[in-house]
């Protein structure tokens, strides 16, 4: 069936004076009618001076910024595919992705140009805000005028490549039957619409920070305001600011849990703030008591890269329903498998398995990676979870973060939880370490509360407490940080690098 991406100039044709976008580090700001300009703009370059055509990839390597979206649309107007890629990757890395994907132009900033040596695809560098560079020239430079496209529900309209902790980066590919089921959801779930003011600081190359409160908000006509960077202190004051009124937040919980141990939190008030999002990673429940008990609910969903978002968890639901991601979206099915696509009965952990409109159609250039996603049509998750009779769904955790000791299942995400209700607990994370008794055994890195001086064998005492011997952990280090992925993930990988025994 037919799509058609004419959300821009809707908005540009019926409130073009209203705000679309702003940029919280330069001040830039652009009404619809602006924004819609620039995006034709962009779009008459791409096409006429860079031979961008449809199906073409058109790369993007760069801080968050509203010229992001900008590009984002112009692709669109044009059939091109959109690959926005994470700038903290390495020359390698990136290398590996282009070579993949093979995009017909790359922009970048300029800072990021260093890590291109010996990349040969075209490129348009872009500096910060309205600096001159050839990014604002070509805009300049250029007029209204393309080869508009037609667009089909099939099309693909990005490709978003996954931070490949298995192997090699695999790109997930979006068509336009993910990015209408989004819009749908963030309509339903995320009360996003017209006068929808969102605050956006995850990084756009990543579904959490592209999607969530950012791209589908461009089609009910919203406001955007967009931090390049998290800064807990600039956030809390850009939510407290009744002028701004800002009204909707998409955060990954470490940045909640940052925001709460904000000197004045406790007295701060958010006076506009609607819906706070939270997602990406397990969600502890000591926080979501926190922002319950401020009287801000924090709404949970669940997705990933290959799915966008398929559970939301109402915030009117969250205290009935505390620790659930939420019920799957309408158009999608979720349900608790096994390897053989099975599904298996309520409250047993089992694989969560995902079937419908939101899911993708598979990796790009990747047919042995995509046979393997699927099991009897149903996509893999990866993720261990169980679901009640009344279809709310729990994420337990990635199933190869899970441990086996004495031979009994111990899933960190659970000893995390347990460990982040001690008031002086303020970080945790648990891995799965060798252990000549058990076979495996937990061990715990935890950042105390400032002023602390909590010990270890007092933690595993807290923990006797409230779990089965065999999840106490072993073996309990303290840090002053955590190491963390840009989604807001502990990335184990490095705590077993630097830990295991
Ligand atoms: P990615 O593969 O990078 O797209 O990240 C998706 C993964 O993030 C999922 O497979 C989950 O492991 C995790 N995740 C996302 N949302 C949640 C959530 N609400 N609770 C727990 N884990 C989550
Ligand atoms: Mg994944």
């Amino acid at each position: 069936g037919d799509f058609s991406v004419d959300w821009l100039v809707y908005h540009a044709t019926y409130t073009g004076d209203y705000l679309a976008a702003v940029d919280l580090d330069t001040g830039r700001e652009f009404t619809y009618r602006e924004f819609y300009n620039r995006i034709t703009r962009v779009a008459g370059g791409l096409n006429r001076r860079f031979k961008i055509n449809k199906g073409d990839r058109v790369a993007v390597l760069a801080h968050n910024s509203t010229d992001f979206f900008e590009i984002l649309f112009a692709c669109w107007e044009i059939g091109a595919i959109f690959v926005p890629l994470n700038w903290r990757l390495a020359g390698p890395e990136l290398a590996h992705i282009l070579g993949h994907c093979e995009p017909s132009l790359l922009i970048v900033d300029e800072e990021f140009e260093e890590k291109l040596e010996g990349i040969s695809t075209p490129r348009i560098v872009r500096r910060s805000g309205a600096e001159e560079s050839d990014y604002e020239a070509l805009i300049r430079n250029s007029t209204p005028d393309f080869d508009k496209q037609a667009i089909k529900v099939e099309d693909v309209a990005m490709l978003i490549y996954t931070s490949g902790t298995t192997g090699n980066p695999k790109g997930v590919i979006h068509n336009f039957h993910m990015v209408r089921d989004t819009i749908i959801h963030a309509a339903q779930h995320g009360e996003v619409n017209i006068r929808t003011r969102s605050l956006s600081s995850a990084p756009l190359f990543h579904v959490a920070g592209l999607n969530g409160f950012a791209m589908p908000l461009f089609h009910y006509g919203g406001t955007i305001f967009m931090m390049r960077n998290w800064d807990p202190a600039r956030a809390m004051a850009y939510l407290e600011d009744p002028e701004l009124g800002i009204t909707h937040m998409l955060g990954v919980p470490i940045q909640y849990q940052m925001l709460a141990e904000q000197p004045g939190f406790a007295s701060a008030k958010f006076p506009s703030l609607r819906v706070a999002g939270v997602g990406a990673a397990p969600v502890p429940r000591s926080l979501l008591e926190t922002w319950q008990a401020k009287g801000v609910g924090l709404s949970q969903s669940y997705g990933m890269t290959e799915a966008f978002s398929v559970a939301f968890l109402p915030a009117f639901m969250a205290e009935k329903k505390l620790g659930s991601a939420g019920f799957r979206v309408m158009h999608t099915q979720i349900q608790i498998g096994d390897e053989n696509g099975e599904e298996l009965p309520a409250n047993q952990v089992g694989e969560v398995q995902i079937r419908g409109a939101a899911v993708t159609p598979g990796y790009w250039n990747d047919p042995d990676a995509t046979y393997k996603a699927f099991i009897n049509g149903w996509f893999r998750s990866g993720d261990a979870g169980r679901m009640d009779i009344s279809g709310a769904v729990y994420i337990v955790d990635r199933y190869k973060d899970m441990f086996i000791s004495g031979g009994e299942n111990v899933y960190p995400a659970e000893v995390e939880n347990a460990l982040l209700s001690h008031p002086e607990v303020a970080r945790a994370a648990v891995i799965g370490v060798e252990d000549t008794r058990w076979g495996q055994t937990g061990l715990a890195v935890i950042c105390l509360a400032a002023d602390s001086d909590l010990g270890e064998e007092a933690v595993r005492d807290y923990c006797r407490e409230r779990l089965a011997g065999y999840k106490v952990p072993g073996h309990v280090r303290f840090a002053d940080e955590l190491p963390m992925s840009p989604q807001g993930k502990v990335l184990k990988q490095v705590l077993q690098e630097r830990y295991a025994l």
